[in-house]
């Protein structure tokens, strides 16, 4: 029989997809997705944070004598018999128990006793795949220690015995997951699969069997139920009375269940239905997206770039503005730049309609005014009001429309040329290709060259505000003027 190993490393992907962790060990699929550029910047910033952690603790141990590194398991037990005070990427194992892994850091404490420590870029301890990866270093070094968790805010956490009933479900369900020769059973989720590297494999899969869960907006734990009624196919709710369909959990009032059918019909026929009369508010429109690095070191969050495009009266093309910093030490001057652009268009439109995609601007302009300790600022009051000028466009889309579509994202709805075929200037951006140009601009020494990374980065942010701009001009030419 094949034996079992159970990783550390595999935590996440079982909390992301039970299916995802399944096909990586056992199914015998080539990834199909090439490598994504912003998780090996994701992996060099985690290795440099490892490098900073293991320098502090060398530091403390009065230079590198005290510091060993493990090549093989065994090598691991040797330098913990030598009482090497600190074993960096060392590498343990249980046979029996079919368990494997390899702490970042092996670190002797006052009693003489290892404790298991990872270096990791978050902020936060209790993160569950955080909590299961040291859960079970701790349970392979079987000590009762607690182990320690080096985050990227430079401050340390430990976690103890609390870890371990999470640790112990990670390892009893990988067991029969891993036991079986059967790809588990899964629904699908738009935000997950659509950056899966087993997309394909999955997404012919649901196709063949018109699976619910393909449906935006019909939640996963209705699709069980709606099976013991005879509905198990898009087809079958397609044809379904929404009037007779039977309360089932998630889907309980007469509006969710229209709206399901509709959606069934939609993705069978890709017709546009309109469930309510869609409603945009009068005034003077600028288009707001940001972009903003998560990735500064000790955990700050950085936005880069405000950016805005105010529609010329032709409501064709229209001027793009923007405030823009170079580096986080500028992030202050950088937001307060942009409360003053705020209200310039405040003076020049007496009508201000902010205008954004999803709530990402509104909670970024809140997690600032608390940063900068702005709350009660004349700017940041207007801008929070309840009859302030944002406004997510995204709220009419969802509310009023059923569209052909698995998600309803800007991009999803934007580039669809059926809908409002509007198509990025660079095919690959998105906000994570953003990321990684700023980081690529961040460390860039050449001047041309990180001219051009700017460059780059605010054509993807001019894309970006355009694109709410048509979605504008398609709501009001297809449903309000038609
Ligand atoms: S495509 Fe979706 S269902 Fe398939 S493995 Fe990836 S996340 Fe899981």
């Amino acid at each position: 029989m094949e034996s079992i190993v159970i990783k550390p490393s595999d935590a996440k992907s079982w909390l992301h997809c039970k299916r995802q962790v399944w096909l990586s060990n056992k199914g015998d699929l080539e990834a199909e997705s090439e490598a994504d550029p912003f998780l090996e910047l994701i992996l060099q910033l985690g290795l440099d944070h490892e490098r900073n952690v293991l320098r502090r603790l060398s530091d403390q141990q009065l230079g590198q004598h005290g510091v060993k590194s493990a090549e093989s398991v065994d090598e691991t037990l040797k330098l913990m018999d030598q009482r090497v005070p600190i074993i960096y990427q060392a590498q343990l194992s249980n046979e029996a128990e079919g368990l494997v892994g390899r702490p970042d850091f092996l670190v002797l404490d006052d009693d003489g006793l290892y404790q298991a420590a990872d270096a990791k870029l978050s902020k936060n301890k209790d993160k569950k795949e955080i909590q299961i990866q040291l859960g079970l270093y701790r349970r392979l070094l079987g000590n009762g220690k607690s182990a320690i968790v080096f985050l990227g805010d430079g401050s340390a956490a430990s976690l103890g015995d609390e870890v371990d009933a999470m640790t112990e479900k990670y390892v009893a369900d990988m067991r029969v997951l891993l036991s079986s020769d059967e790809q588990p059973s899964v629904k699908y989720s738009h935000s997950k699969c659509s950056g899966c590297s087993f997309y394909t494999h999955c997404k012919s899969g649901f196709d063949a069997t018109e699976d619910l869960s393909l449906l935006y907006g019909v939640d996963g734990r209705s699709i069980g139920a709606l099976g013991e009624h005879g509905i198990n196919t898009i087809s079958q709710l397609a044809s379904a009375d929404p009037e007779t369909i039977p309360n089932v959990p998630y889907l309980k009032s007469s509006d969710k269940k229209a709206r399901a059918v509709l959606q069934a019909k939609s993705h069978l026929t890709g017709e546009v239905f309109e469930m309510h009369p869609v409603e945009l508010p009068q005034g003077d429109w600028v288009h707001f997206d940001i972009e903003n690095n998560p990735l500064v070191s000790r955990g700050e969050n950085h936005v880069y770039l405000w950016g805005f495009l105010v529609p010329d009266a032709g409501m064709d093309n229209g001027q793009f503005e923007y405030v823009w910093t170079d580096t986080f030490e500028d992030d202050e001057q950088g937001w307060h730049r942009f409360l003053e652009q705020v209200e310039t268009y405040k003076a020049r439109y007496p009508n201000l309609i902010l205008a954004h995609y999803s709530n990402h601007e509104l909670t970024t302009i809140k997690a600032y005014a608390q940063k900068y300790n702005m709350m009660g600022h004349a700017t940041v009051r207007y801008l929070l009001d309840e009859g302030g000028p944002l406004f997510d466009i995204k709220k009419p889309v969802a509310d009023s429309l059923v569209l052909p579509l698995l998600g309803y994202s800007l991009k999803d709805i934007c580039k669809h040329p059926g809908l409002v075929n509007f198509q990025w200037e660079d095919e690959g951006s998105g906000s994570q290709w953003s990321v990684y140009q700023f980081n690529r601009f961040l460390s860039e020494t050449n001047l041309e060259k990180k001219e051009a990374l700017k460059h780059a980065i605010l054509s993807y942010n001019r894309d970006d505000v355009t694109a709410t701009h048509r979605l504008q001009r398609w709501l009001t030419e297809e449903f309000i003027n038609n």
